[in-house]
């Protein structure tokens, strides 16, 4: 058999048990044996439900006693399951599997693996009202009568995989055995000997048998990070040939020989530099000499600027765009959303109007007119640089001499997203920026084909803001307390709650708050905005306008992005149920406070029935300042895809490889992969041919690029 036939060609599959299957992600026999378990259990170490301890994984063989299923209607079902032994008793509690009042019933036998907890809160099962012992989400095995006495002698360590209803692990364990005899020996080894010797990893077929009954837990940890090398390596390969492309390729439209004749060469960025009411600090001086380094080379600049909230981006950005003006061709400026480009606009009006130099503006909402006079502007190279959304480039917009695109960008975009903007585009020099510093093993998957610049300074004289978790019981001291600052002109924003499932929900929590604010004695005479999603883009426009001239002293705001600007005067930031935001959108927030130095103040509003884990989570950032710090310790609490966002994410299709511990394994195929692009770039020698395979079937239907390589 072949590792891509489907599951029902195993015996004892029908197409109900595939369909099935297929819930879990399971639909060929490669899938099968590449899925990992969630965990072990180690058959000889059950523990007595009397000597559970909090806070580390155990299993435990007990009886199942009267669940409850609560949660449906929208809200994620909870089932919580009263667990007993003969030494005791404890409960497991499982989210978003309503299928499990079904399967786990009264009087059933069972092994419960997972982390255990101490949970103060009385659930209604266990004792009444003490605080008791919970597995939290654990993985499972229901043991027919007989089974129990089996388990406990096998004294091997089995393998516990997700499961879904109708499938169970003794099921998914006789599959994955059949899937092995039926594949046998032919399992090709994409790493070549070579190599596996040299990084002592053990081979396909025996890290795959390892994956599923590994003889100790190194074993099986060993055979997990062989496999995830394999999808690290390839990755990095992949990213080496869209490297390779682009060098390749030729920046259009060249720089011309000859510099716009409008201007001298050179002076348009030292006028511009001059005229600045600061100085560049030294890390804004060392990104900005890598960046025109790049735009004197013909191959296109592809370039991450990665910096922190309020590292001063921005002017770097305009120093690019300005070396391209010079270079006598046009630049376009991508921001993320209108309210941004707007303001982008106005920074980059304010300074390259004394130049000389045509700033545009186009939006989503720009009219047919004007729209159209700005087209034939663009295309008569009248405009130097065009603000915009993503809109600009899904537009018919034609430029003259497009020669640089910079993206201000949420780190949206994957690797393949960027390629095809750039598509669009020709091959202009092209420099994203991030919003917020991402961890590093991130930053090499998601932009593994860009060259990094570090902007890991911060304007002189900038204290970052004093973050503090406020308790229901302080709410009307930081009110009282942050009303008289405002009342000598400081500017507030109120952050509310960012319900996701309805922008109406979220409209109505700002709304809420913002007349309970007005109503509330402690804000008497204080002017209140309100800004929310909902609002046309110049009604929004209009309420930050009278915020950043001080009508408006206090902003009560809903959506993250639209608080994105930069207003100095504001100094302190009052965040609503802080525990509905990612910890790196946080940070986002707190830096826009404290902009114009001096004392600033960042406020996460606790409710009452806060949980453990979101109190840990957003302790941390009140112990750190730095965004590279919060994005690590991010990524470690709730993994890659949440710290992403989900929409778009770009990541790379692992199922093993693990970003959050896998770092050191990613340097290491990072290196492998530039090693053995050196010699054979093209994979085409015999003993990388498996190689090349198999970083086809993961990326080729990705990465239409790969065609070149
Ligand atoms: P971000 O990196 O978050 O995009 P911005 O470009 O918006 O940061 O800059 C943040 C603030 O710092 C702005 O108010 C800007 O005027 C100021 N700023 C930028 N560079 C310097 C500098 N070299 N010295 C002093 N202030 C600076
Ligand atoms: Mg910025």
């Amino acid at each position: 058999m072949n590792l891509d036939d489907p599951l029902q060609f195993l015996k004892g599959v029908g197409p109900e048990r595939a369909r099935r299957l297929e819930r879990l992600g399971l639909a060929t026999l490669r899938d099968l044996l590449w899925y990992p378990p969630k965990g072990y259990m180690d058959r000889s170490r059950v523990v007595p439900l009397d000597r559970l301890v909090p806070g580390a994984e155990q299993t435990a063989l007990v009886r199942a006693g009267n669940g409850r299923l609560s949660g449906g209607r929208g809200r994620m079902p909870v089932f919580e399951l009263p667990l007993r032994d003969e030494t005791g008793e404890a409960s497991a509690v499982w989210f978003g599997q309503a299928y499990l009042a079904r399967t786990l019933t009264l009087g059933a036998s069972l092994l419960v693996h997972g982390k255990v907890r101490l949970h103060a809160e009385p659930t209604g099962v266990g004792r009444r009202g003490r605080p008791g012992l919970q597995f939290q989400n654990p993985e499972y095995e229901l043991l027919g009568s007989g089974d129990a006495d089996e388990t406990l002698q096998g004294g091997r360590i089995v393998p516990l995989y997700g499961l879904t209803q109708g499938i169970t692990q003794k099921s998914l364990r006789v599959l994955v055995h059949a899937a092995l005899e039926a594949i046998g020996d032919g399992l090709v080894d994409p790493l070549p000997r070579e190599m596996r010797g040299r990084l002592l990893l053990p081979a396909l077929i025996d890290a795959i048998r390892a994956l599923h009954y590994p003889e100790t837990n190194e074993q099986a940890e060993l055979a997990r990070r062989r496999l995830a090398y394999d999808e690290l390596l390839a990755l990095q390969l992949a990213l080496g040939w869209v490297k390779r492309a682009r060098a390749a390729s030729t920046a259009a439209p060249p720089r011309r020989t000859e510099p716009n004749p409008r201007f001298r060469r050179d002076a348009l960025v030292a006028r511009f530099v001059e005229a600045l009411p600061y100085r560049l600090t030294g890390g804004q001086e060392r990104v900005w000499l890598e960046i025109r380094r790049d735009l004197d080379e013909s191959t296109p600049m592809n370039r991450l600027l990665q910096g922190d909230v309020g590292s001063g981006k921005t002017v770097v950005a305009a120093l690019a765009c300005l070396a391209a003006i010079e270079g006598g061709q046009q630049a376009a400026y991508l921001a993320p959303t209108e309210i941004l480009a707007e303001q982008q606009m106005q920074s980059l009006q304010r300074w390259f109007g004394p130049l000389g130099l045509k700033v545009g503006l186009l939006l989503g909402r720009t009219g047919t007119r004007e729209r159209a006079e700005l087209r034939s502007a663009l295309q008569r190279a009248e405009i130097d640089v065009v603000v915009g959304t993503h809109a600009l480039l899904e537009q018919e917009v034609e430029f003259a001499r497009l020669g640089l695109v910079v993206v201000d960008e949420q780190h949206r975009f994957g690797v393949l997203q960027r390629a095809r903007l750039r598509d669009k585009a020709g091959a202009p020099h092209c420099l994203v920026m991030s919003a917020t510093p991402i961890p590093r093993s991130l930053a090499m998957t998601l932009y593994g084909d860009l060259d990094l610049s570090l902007l890991d300074e911060m304007p002189p004289g900038r204290r970052p803001p004093e973050t503090r978790l406020v308790p229901p019981e302080k709410r009307r001291d930081m009110l009282r307390w942050m009303t008289a600052r405002a009342r000598r002109g400081e500017r507030i924003y109120i952050v509310c709650p960012l319900v996701e499932e309805s922008e109406l929900i979220d409209l109505k929590a700002a709304t809420e708050m913002a007349e309970e604010l007005r109503g509330d004695p402690l804000f008497r005479g204080l002017e209140i905005g309100l800004l929310h999603g909902r609002m046309a883009g110049d009604e929004k426009q209009a309420v930050l306008g009278r915020f950043r001239s001080g009508g408006t002293t206090v902003l009560v705001s809903t959506t993250v992005i639209e608080v994105g600007v930069d207003v100095p005067e504001a100094t302190i930031m009052v965040v609503e149920h802080p525990e509905r935001f990612g910890l790196a959108q946080l940070h986002q927030l707190r830096g826009r406070v404290g902009r114009g130095g001096g004392d600033s103040f960042f406020f996460l509003a606790l409710s009452a029935r806060i949980g453990r884990e979101s109190m840990e989570r957003l302790r941390v950032l009140k112990r750190e300042a730095s965004g590279f710090a919060v994005a690590e310790a991010d990524l470690r609490l709730r993994g890659p895809g949440e710290v992403l966002g989900t929409a778009q994410h770009g990541l790379p299709p692992f199922r093993i490889a693990d970003l959050t511990r896998d770092m050191e394994l990613l340097v290491r195929a990072q290196q492998e992969a530039a090693r053995i692009q050196e010699r054979d770039p093209a994979l085409e020698s015999p003993e990388h041919r498996p190689l090349r395979a198999w970083v086809h079937r993961l990326y080729a239907s990705r990465m239409p690029l790969f065609e070149v390589g």
